[in-house]
């Protein structure tokens, strides 16, 4: 691990550089070092690192491609798409903050002639966490028509790893070809801060809205494993819980199989850590424990998403310390 993981470490915003490899992460902790940062590395691609635990603003990532939009009956244009979404979110706010001021609202736009790319928030409340963002995107995506409320269009960034939030001003850098592509620009407030357009900007005082009925977080059904004649008792737990910690797999609460599938150990999320798997932090994303008699894999969601299709699974194969065969 190099100096810079050490120092962002303890910052308050993590800002990843991803113009340059390996990956590099630099520290802020307020707005002052934040813009000396933005304009230092001008034209690069700066990403916002969310801790999921702390109130941040909603925000709806729409991605929409050209052929995507031209497929859809009856035919919506450009301006249709995205007048929908603003709606769909101008309306949300209203129903989870009668008070919220309609103008706070900010879009900004992703420069791409193949597709729409825009990121809508508010700089006029904040939600508690990022589960409740979630529940919000939820509320956006029911208000749009059906053709637009695919996942691959609305994407709910709770599911996400840790959240990235392209910088203002700053291109997507591609990896294949080493470009900078695709630069974001504000739409509205047309002269907007970079602080307009963050998820969690240094001193924002803007309401949190802590008590909202549209935004409970339903409970998670849990498990009565006695009553449901699955064949896994609780030193097989503990059996499993100990080769995760083997593993320095961490972050995760590990429950009973369902009945349904009696294989399969959900893993909850409590905590970021890093996945191997995918190799990076995530903050959000569930996995699971597959048992193949006497054998274990560890699996993740977001890993099995980004598989090319027809490949395998990606899994990590939980093996027993020598110690705890001897
Ligand atoms: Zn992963």
């Amino acid at each position: 691990m190099d100096a810079s993981m050490d120092n962002y470490g303890a910052s308050l915003y993590k800002i990843r550089d991803d113009s340059v490899k390996p990956r590099h992460f630099l520290g802020a902790d307020n707005a002052d070092e934040i813009e000396a940062i933005l304009s230092d590395r001008e034209g690069h691609s700066l990403h916002e690192f969310i801790d999921g635990n702390e109130p941040l603003r909603p925000i709806i990532d729409f991605d929409l491609p050209e052929d995507t939009l031209n497929a859809i009956t009856p035919k919506l244009t450009c301006n249709q798409a995205k007048n929908s979404l603003c709606c769909a979110f101008r309306d949300t706010c209203l129903e989870v903050f009668p008070k919220w001021d309609k103008k706070t609202m900010t879009i900004s736009e992703s420069s791409d002639t193949k597709k729409i790319s825009l990121h809508v928030s508010t700089t006029g409340m904040r939600l508690p966490n990022i589960a409740q963002v979630a529940m919000f995107t939820e509320l956006v995506r029911k208000k749009l028509p059906v053709a637009l409320q695919a996942n691959s269009i609305i994407d709910n960034i709770a599911n996400k790893s840790s959240f990235s939030l392209r910088m203002l001003g700053s291109p997507k850098y591609n990896e294949k070809t080493g470009e900078h592509i695709r630069v974001k620009k504000a739409i509205h407030p047309k002269d907007g801060s970079v602080f307009d357009f963050m998820i969690r900007p240094p001193n924002d005082e803007s309401e949190i809205i802590e008590n909202s009925p549209l935004l409970v977080i339903p409970e998670s059904e849990s498990i009565s494993h006695s009553s449901m004649g699955v064949d896994v008792t609780e030193v097989e737990l503990e059996l499993v819980e100990k080769l995760l910690r083997e593993s320095s797999i961490e972050g995760f609460n590990l429950s009973f199989p369902s009945e349904q599938s009696p294989d399969v150990f959900p893993l909850k999320r409590m905590a970021q850590s890093y996945c191997s798997l995918c190799d990076r932090e995530h903050t959000n994303e569930n996995a699971y424990i597959i048992r193949n008699k006497k054998s274990y894999s560890f699996h993740c969601y977001r890993a099995d998403q980004e598989k090319p299709s027809g490949s395998r699974k990606p899994s990590i194969k939980l093996a027993p310390s020598e110690t705890a065969l001897s």
